[in-house]
């Protein structure tokens, strides 16, 4: 069954989470993507938070505060597809993706095909 969201439509909330977690596969999946050691990759990428020894860096967004370091702010879509973490490839997990049943919603209200509704997660860390 199709799902009932569409990634290319969103401005990519599930990429603004704060705590992008990361296996030791993953890291090595982008040290190989960029052509870097381990250690250079998990540096540049990385920090360790939450408990985690790897969570994803980020950088600053307008709609959201921060997003992953990977993000194009301007395109709104992953530059590291191929490489992307598993938690990425994922997520949501199921059929339909919550985020994009509120952004739908709000759409639908605003009557603005193009409306970005927030949350406030852009305060976090
Ligand atoms: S929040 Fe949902 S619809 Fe938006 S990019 Fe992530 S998975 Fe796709
Ligand atoms: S690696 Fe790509 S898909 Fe994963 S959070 Fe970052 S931008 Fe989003």
């Amino acid at each position: 069954m199709p799902a009932a969201y569409d990634c290319l439509k969103c401005p990519g909330y599930c990429c603004s989470y704060p705590q992008i977690s990361l296996t030791k596969a993953d890291v090595t999946r982008l040290a190989k993507h960029f052509d870097l050691p381990f250690d250079k990759a998990e540096k540049k990428f990385t920090r360790s938070d939450y408990g985690r020894k790897w969570v994803m860096r980020r950088k600053k967004d307008t709609h959201f505060g921060k997003i992953c370091r990977f993000f194009d702010t301007e395109k709104r879509n992953c530059t590291v597809y191929t490489a992307r973490p598993s938690i990425c490839r994922s997520y949501p997990n199921e059929k339909r993706c919550g985020y994009w049943d509120f952004l739908s919603w709000e759409r639908k209200h605003q009557e603005d095909p193009d409306y970005v509704a927030t949350t406030g997660s852009g305060d976090w860390p």
